[in-house]
C-alpha cells in the first residue's frame, strides 16, 4: 500500500515549481507538486519477523493498516512524526533505513495502550513500540532507553533479594542515568510521604535501607528466574542474528587490519 500522507513524505522527495504554466494553466508553487520516484534496494527482508521474536511484537503481521493506532495515539496528538501505523507498515516492508530515521522518537510511546483498544486487528500496537525500541538498542541503532535502565535495575534487585525496596531501586535508577535525585517532584513526593504514611511504615521503609530484606529461600527461585532470562537473552540474540553480526564485524576489522597488499582470504 503505497503512503498518500504529505506529511511522511520526506521534504527532499518533494518537487514544487513556483514559476509553471502548462497549456495556458498556472500551476505554480503547491499545484504542481510533484514526489520523487525513488528506488529502494536495502530491503530487510526478515525485519518483521525480528520485531516479531522480541516480546509485544507478536501479532504485528495482522495490521492491515486502518490507522486507528495513530488516530489515537497520545503522543501523535503532541507530535505528528510519532506515527505507529507508519512504522508497523515500514516494518512489514522491511524498510529498515526507512524506519531508521525515526529511531530517536520511537521509544517515546508512553504506553498509555490508547492503540491497543482501539485495534480492530488485535496487533497490540503498544507491544510492537516497545519490541521496535528494544529491537533498535540491541542492534545498536540507539543507546540504552533510559526505560531499558529502569528494568535492570528493577530486576537485578528482585534476582538478589526476592523483594523490591523502592527508594532503593529510585537511587539506583537516577545514579545510573546520571540524574540528580533533587528534583521537585520527588521531593515533594517524598514530603507528602512523611507527613501522610503511617510512622511504623516509614521506619520499616528507612531501615530498609540500610538492613536488606530478603525473601526467605529465594534462591531456587532466583536460579530459575537466571535461567530463564538467560534463554530469552539467547533467543532473542539468535532470532536478531546479533552473534553473526559480531562475527561479520571481527572478519570485516580483521581485513581491515591487514597490512596493505596483503592477499585476504574470501
Ligand atoms: S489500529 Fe491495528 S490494524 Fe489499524 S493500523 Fe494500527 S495496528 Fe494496524
Ligand atoms: S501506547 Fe504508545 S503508541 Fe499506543 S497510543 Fe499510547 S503512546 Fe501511542
Amino acid at each position: 500500500m503505497p503512503i498518500h500522507e504529505k506529511s511522511l513524505i520526506r521534504p527532499e522527495n518533494l518537487i514544487t515549481n513556483d514559476d509553471l504554466v502548462i497549456d495556458g494553466v498556472d500551476v505554480s508553487g503547491h499545484w504542481s507538486t510533484f514526489i520523487k520516484t525513488r528506488v529502494i534496494s536495502d530491503y530487510n527482508e526478515g525485519l518483521q519477523d525480528e520485531i516479531a521474536s522480541l516480546p509485544g511484537g507478536e501479532y504485528i503481521h495482522r495490521c492491515f493498516q486502518c490507522g486507528s493506532c495513530t488516530n489515537t495515539c497520545s503522543v501523535n496528538a503532541m507530535n505528528p512524526d510519532f506515527n505507529p501505523r507508519h512504522w508497523i507498515y515500514l516494518i512489514r516492508l522491511g524498510m529498515e533505513e526507512e524506519l531508521l530515521r525515526d529511531k530517536d522518537i520511537i521509544w517515546q510511546c508512553i504506553s498509555c495502550n490508547k492503540c491497543t483498544s482501539i485495534c480492530p486487528r488485535d496487533v497490540i500496537p503498544e507491544g510492537v513500540m516497545k519490541a521496535t525500541s528494544h529491537w533498535l538498542e540491541l542492534k545498536g541503532h540507539t543507546p540504552k532507553s533510559n526505560s531499558t535502565i529502569f528494568d535492570e535495575v528493577f530486576t537485578e534487585q528482585i534476582l538478589e533479594t526476592g523483594k523490591i525496596e523502592e527508594s532503593r531501586t529510585i537511587r539506583q535508577f537516577f545514579a545510573r542515568t546520571k540524574q540528580s535525585l533533587f528534583q521537585n517532584w520527588l521531593i515533594e513526593m517524598v514530603k507528602r510521604m512523611i507527613w501522610r504514611l503511617p510512622v511504623g511504615m516509614l521506619m520499616s521503609l528507612g531501615l530498609a535501607n540500610f538492613i536488606r530484606p530478603r525473601t526467605k529461600n529465594w534462591s531456587g527461585s532466583r536460579d530459575a528466574m537466571n535461567d530463564y532470562l538467560k534463554s530469552q537473552n539467547e533467543k532473542h540474540r539468535k532470532s536478531l542474528k546479533l552473534d553473526d553480526l559480531d562475527i561479520t564485524n571481527i572478519i570485516k576489522q580483521a581485513q581491515a587490519d591487514l597490512p596493505s597488499g596483503e592477499p585476504s582470504s574470501k
